[in-house]
C-alpha cells in the first residue's frame, strides 16, 4: 500500500512472535492484492475496467467493503466518495502531474456515489456512468489493519499497537499504561502537534502533507473534494478516534473534505467518535468529549 507497517506487542511466548509478524504482513498483502488500483490483476481493477459494460461479480469481502464505503458516503452527505477517482486517477503526486481545469470540469459529473450500484443478491457491482472509476484508498488501509489485528486476537495477545501510514489500532493498553500516540504537526514533519493517551481504540489521521506537490504556490494533494474535483483545502489535518480503524479511516478523509465547522457538527452527532482538527491557520479544534471542562461539575459530597 506504499506505506510502512509498524507493530508492537507483548507476549510471554517467544515462539508466537514470528508467526504474528508474518500473519500481519500476509493479511495486509492479501487485501492489497485484492483492492489496490495500482495492481492490474486486483478485483478492484477488474471492476474499474468492466463495471460500466456489465455487472461484475465480486468476492463477499470486497462487496462488504464497498457497502461500507457507500454507507460513509450517505452519512457524510457525499464528502466520502470512492468515485473521487474518476478525477483522482489523473493525478500523479510523485511526478507533480494534475488534471487540467477543463478535464476536471468534464469529469466532475462522474463523481457521485449514486453511480455505484450494488446488488446484494448477486454480489455484483455496476457503474451507471461511463466515466466512473473507484478507489478504496480512503478506507482500505483502516480495513486492512482491522483485519490484520485478528492475528493478535487468535494468539491471545491483548496488548498491541498496529499502524499503517496514518491509521493506527490500539489493542488494550501498553502494559498498564495508555499508549501515547502523536498527531503530527502538518507543517513540521519532525514535530507532533499533540500527543494523546489512548487505549483500546483506533486513530486515523488524514493530512494534506501525506501525498502532495506545490505548483505556483498552490498545494495539490491526495484528498479530493467530490463537489469541486480539486484537492480539499479547508484544513491541514484531521484525526479521528473511534471503535475500529475502518470507521476512523473513512471518517478522517470525510471530515478533511467537510472542514472544521461542518466536520465537527457531524462528529458531535456520531456516537463513540471524536475528532481533532487543525485548520489552515493552525488552529486546533477538539470534539466536545476531548475538551477539558473549564469548570468542574459540582461535587456530590
Ligand atoms: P487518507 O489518507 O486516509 O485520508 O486517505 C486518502 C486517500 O483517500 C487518497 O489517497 C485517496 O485514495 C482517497 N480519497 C481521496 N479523496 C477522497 C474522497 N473524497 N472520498 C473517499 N476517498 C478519497
Ligand atoms: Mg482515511
Amino acid at each position: 500500500m506504499g506505506t510502512r507497517i509498524h507493530t508492537q506487542f507483548w507476549t510471554d511466548q517467544e515462539s508466537i512472535s514470528e508467526p504474528t509478524f508474518k500473519g500481519i504482513k500476509q493479511e495486509i498483502d492479501r487485501i492489497e492484492q485484492k483492492m489496490s488500483v495500482y495492481i492490474d490483476s486486483s478485483e478492484l481493477s477488474l471492476v474499474n475496467r468492466e463495471a460500466y459494460k456489465q455487472p461484475v461479480i465480486v468476492s463477499p469481502e470486497l462487496f462488504h467493503l464497498l457497502e461500507k464505503a457507500l454507507h460513509f458516503s450517505k452519512i457524510t452527505h457525499g464528502a466520502f466518495d470512492i468515485t473521487f477517482a474518476s478525477i483522482g486517477h489523473f493525478y500523479d503526486y510523485r511526478k507533480g502531474i494534475h488534471p487540467s481545469s477543463k478535464k476536471v470540469d468534464q469529469l466532475l459529473p462522474a463523481i457521485n456515489y449514486h453511480w455505484v450500484e450494488l446488488n446484494q443478491k448477486n454480489l455484483t457491482v455496476r457503474f451507471k456512468h461511463k466515466n466512473v472509476k473507484i478507489d478504496l484508498g480512503g478506507i482500505a488501509k483502516g480495513y486492512a489493519i482491522d483485519q490484520a489485528a485478528q492475528q493478535f486476537k487468535k494468539r491471545g495477545i491483548t496488548s498491541a499497537y498496529l499502524s499503517a501510514g496514518g491509521d493506527t489500532l490500539l489493542i488494550g493498553d501498553r502494559r498498564g499504561r495508555p499508549w501515547m500516540v502523536g498527531i503530527k504537526d502538518p507543517r513540521n514533519e519532525k514535530a507532533n502537534a499533540v500527543v494523546i493517551p489512548l487505549e483500546n481504540t483506533a486513530l486515523s489521521t488524514s493530512g494534506d502533507y501525506e501525498r502532495y506537490f506545490i505548483e505556483r504556490g498552490k498545494r495539490y494533494h491526495h484528498i479530493i473534494s467530490p463537489k469541486t474535483g480539486h484537492s480539499a483545502d479547508k484544513v491541514q489535518s484531521v484525526s479521528i478516534i473511534g471503535p475500529n480503524a475502518t470507521t476512523t479511516d473513512a471518517l478522517s478523509t470525510s471530515i478533511f473534505v467537510l472542514g472544521s465547522k461542518k466536520g465537527l457538527a457531524l462528529i458531535e452527532k456520531l456516537e463513540k467518535i471524536d475528532a481533532i482538527i487543525i485548520d489552515n491557520n493552525r488552529k486546533m479544534y477538539y470534539s466536545s468529549n476531548l475538551q477539558a471542562p473549564s469548570v468542574l461539575s459540582p461535587s456530590k459530597k
